[in-house]
């Protein structure tokens, strides 16, 4: 897609950041500032903890003063989306926003790059998708981004699974669309024992930043399965363990999607795509230096 951004607006340093509750953990400023650095981009990125009540006014302040774009994450993805005066395709059909920009004309645009990120680091970690059966744990904000952009690829069969069912319905219902001939099912955590194996298995529940995992039934993965955390951390994840204890062939966390979803943001802000390939390889090493160490 084109970038959106106007370059004028940068008069010296162009500002942007993340804003989220909490915040403390986030990466972001990191892979941006490795962006900028080898794209050869002037500008700054910061970190803003920020709680529900102030996220409207602390973002219309941001720009007013000039800001460029803002990241944004848990939990005000859905009020980024209230807050923009236009959104992007793909934010419209998350319902959600990670990224916010200045356009040309001076309006606040929201765009979602999530499902783009997952999308591209599943395709270089070359993770079944497409004709797959995908099985995804959750039902938030993350999966909103992530649905429309999956179902784009065609997969045999969607199931989501939810502690609440209705969340999971609602979103099923959402994304059902005549144009889209891959099923949607629905189930809870419970009635998970009942689904078979994945192709794909998704983790799309915070609880691997408490390192907890939820109840997941050995039945969902085979040798051949791929396990897929959104979460991610510097070790190996709750969930990426318990993947690996039950055999799959292969087990990731979200720090690729993280990465990729960084890079689709900095082209729509700075027109320029970074190659992502060292942050890549930067963090593969810090695990295993982890693991090592242990
Ligand atoms: P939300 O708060 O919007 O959704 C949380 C989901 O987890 C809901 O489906 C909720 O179920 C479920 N959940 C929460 N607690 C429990 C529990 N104790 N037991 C079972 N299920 C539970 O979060 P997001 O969707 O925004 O984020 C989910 C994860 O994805 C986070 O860890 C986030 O960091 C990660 N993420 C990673 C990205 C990346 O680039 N790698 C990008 C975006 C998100 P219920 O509906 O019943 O409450």
């Amino acid at each position: 897609m084109k970038p959106y951004a106007d370059p004028e607006r940068d008069i010296l340093v162009a500002r942007y950041g993340v804003v989220g509750d909490p915040i403390e953990h986030s990466q972001s400023p990191r892979i941006h500032q490795a962006f900028a650095l080898a794209t050869g981009q002037r500008l700054s990125y910061d970190k803003y903890h920020v709680t529900s009540e102030n996220f409207a006014s602390f973002a219309r302040d941001f720009f007013a003063k000039g800001g460029s774009g803002l990241n944004v994450t848990v939990p005000h993805k859905i009020a980024a989306a209230e807050l923009a005066d236009a959104l992007t395709p793909r934010a419209r059909t998350a319902g959600a926003v990670n990224t916010l920009l200045h356009t040309l004309d001076g309006r606040l645009l929201g765009d979602n790059t999530d499902g783009a990120g997952l999308i591209a680091d599943l395709a270089r970690l070359r993770a079944p998708v497409t004709g797959a059966r995908i099985v995804i744990i959750g039902a938030g904000g993350a999966v909103r981004g992530i649905l429309g952009p999956l179902l784009d690829q065609h997969p045999a069969e969607v199931w989501i699974a939810n502690r609440s069912i209705e969340r999971a319905e609602r979103l099923a219902e959402e994304f059902k669309s005549a144009s889209r001939p891959t099923q949607i099912l629905t189930c809870s955590l419970i009635a998970l024992r009942d689904v078979g194996s994945a192709d794909l298995l998704l983790q799309a529940t915070p609880l691997g930043l408490q390192g907890q995992l939820p109840t997941l039934p050995n039945s969902l993965v085979k040798a051949h399965s791929f396990a897929y955390d959104l979460g991610y951390a510097d070790q190996v994840t709750p969930f990426e363990s318990w993947a690996l204890a039950q055999g799959v062939g292969t087990a990731a966390s979200g720090m690729g999607m993280l990465i990729e979803q960084a890079a689709e943001a900095f082209f729509v802000w700075r027109g320029v795509r970074p190659d992502t390939a060292a942050l890549h390889l930067a963090h593969q090493s810090s695990r295993s230096a982890t693991s090592n160490k242990r």
